[in-house]
């Protein structure tokens, strides 16, 4: 099979060429690593969506095992926060610039376990704060639809990837839409995962009750497959929580007897009109299939960016407490004392968003403020996960397009924190519950990818994947437009 065939083929269409003989795992390492060097030297003739692309033979110097491993050597694209013991793990900070990790976060170990070979680490706003990636220390990246405009955030770097075919599928994470308006916005399938399924042990943290890893991947039928190499419970993370029942390969060809329901609060104003007629477009075809579609409340939705934007600067002021100069990174070169040491590296090394951040959080945390601010905000969580509890009772699926707007023009919201922030509206309710939830791609508005967001109760991740795949089959999205 030549270079330019391999690179067409989603990962599982690789792993069955594999175990029907006709490929070898390590000619498909091959073919997508000379692709991801290749965007790497472009430099900003490319899309830079890598910080690091493995050598030749590999990231331990052993050339990538063909093997029977489930996985059986294709490579993966991991999103720079995970750990990777020998492969710099930076966060998209000057902080931790040249940080090598001495392990591997969980979620990657399993992978690789399983037979994934470590292709490259992506690109990504800086400690996962932001919904463009131009928060990265080592600058932005670009759509691969139009390169004049943002990939999304903050797995910016894994989205464009896959999407531009520089990678068969990626690892992101999820704090308030991560994963999924990336995905969303690059025109690919981009999975959050009921919080707890998969381990965040050596996951660099942003906001620790949230934060989820996830695949970003072509279709729907690669994010079952890598989804299910990564879960299960680890006794590193005390919140990972074992799966009931393993994550199945998708078949399901019709949505008969699934009930949707539709939130009036996610689907109304500043829901660009193009977005909106694809999302209508994809209920028509989900009620083809079967799916009977119904209209549900969420009153507590509106809120859900307010609490967001307390809770998660809170849990960063914490986390990001230990970037202090002393054990890991960057130091700053002073004359001073320890303390002014101390200021100096966390001058230098924090972008402009994770200091605002760390302020913001940090104010919320005070006390005095403490119960005005962050217990209220923890009190509108319950809410908001407690309004999912009820419609759950009614439908199966929560839906809502995944971004409010299609890709915007690199530059338009780094003014503008609260238009920046808008960006997760419809993704941050299902992050604040806990709850799983996916983005397909359902159509073009302006020439540039709408997704479509599924949501579901805990656990029901092999029930939202069979729905998705499903749909996705009968939508027929051409992802084409975005190939290098
Ligand atoms: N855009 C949101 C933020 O900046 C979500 C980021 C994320 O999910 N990591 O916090």
């Amino acid at each position: 099979m030549s270079d330019a065939e391999i690179l067409t083929l989603t990962a599982s269409e690789a792993l069955a060429a594999i175990a029907a003989g006709e490929l070898a795992g390590a000619e498909v390492f091959g073919a997508y690593r000379a692709r991801a060097e290749r965007d790497r030297e472009a430099g900003a003739e490319g899309l830079n969506c890598f910080t690091w692309v493995a050598p030749e033979t590999g990231a331990d110097g052993s050339p990538p095992r063909d093997d029977s491993r489930p996985l059986g050597g294709l490579p993966l694209a991991v999103k720079d926060l995970f750990c990777t013991e020998g492969a710099p793990s930076q966060s998209g900070s000057r902080t931790l610039e040249g940080y090598l990790p001495p392990y591997t976060a969980t979620a990657v170990a399993r992978l690789t376990g399983a037979g994934a070979a470590l292709l490259a680490k992506t690109n990504q706003d800086e400690f996962a704060m932001g919904s463009s990636n131009e928060n990265s220390a080592f600058g932005a990246v670009l759509n691969p639809w139009d390169r004049a405009r943002v990939p999304g955030g903050s797995s910016g770097g894994s989205a464009a990837a896959v999407a531009a075919g520089l990678a068969p599928w990626a690892l992101g994470t999820d704090t308030g839409g991560s994963i999924r308006q990336p995905a969303a916005l690059c025109g690919i399938v981009g999975m959050k995962p009921t919080y707890g399924l998969v381990s965040r042990y050596g996951m660099i943290a942003f906001a620790s009750s949230l934060d989820q890893a996830g695949p970003l991947t072509r279709d729907v039928a690669d994010a079952a497959l890598l989804l299910s190499q990564m879960v299960g419970q680890d006794p590193c993370d005390a919140t990972s929580l074992a799966l009931p029942e393993p994550i199945g390969a998708p078949s399901a060809e019709s949505l008969s007897g699934v009930r949707l329901g539709v939130p009036s609060e996610l689907t109304g104003e500043g829901v660009e009109a193009g977005v909106m007629e694809a999302f209508k477009h994809a209920l028509d075809r989900a009620q083809e299939l079967g799916a009977g579609i119904e209209d549900v409340k969420l009153p507590h939705a509106p809120h859900a960016l307010s609490a967001y934007y307390v809770l998660a600067p809170a849990e960063c002021s914490s986390n990001l407490a230990r970037y202090d100069g002393v054990r890991y990174g960057l130091r700053a070169d002073t004359q001073g004392d320890l303390l002014e040491m101390y200021t100096r590296t966390r001058h230098d090394g924090f972008g402009a968003e994770v200091k605002r951040r760390i302020m913001l959080g940090t104010y919320a945390l005070s006390s005095g403020y403490y119960d005005a601010y962050y217990g209220r905000a923890q009190r509108v969580r319950t809410k908001i996960a407690e309004d999912f509890q009820r419609v759950f009772e009614t439908v199966d699926f929560v839906v809502t397009p995944t971004s409010p707007t299609v890709a915007f023009k690199l530059g338009e919201r780094t003014a503008d924190p609260l238009s920046m922030y808008l960006s997760d509206y419809c993704t941050v309710p299902m992050s604040l519950a806990g709850i799983p939830a996916l983005s397909i791609p359902c159509g073009l508005s302006e020439g540039l990818p709408v997704g479509f967001q599924i949501s579901g109760p805990a656990f029901s991740e092999n029930r939202m994947l069979d729905a998705a795949h499903a749909l996705e089959q009968a939508l027929g999205f051409d992802g084409g437009g975005a190939r290098v």
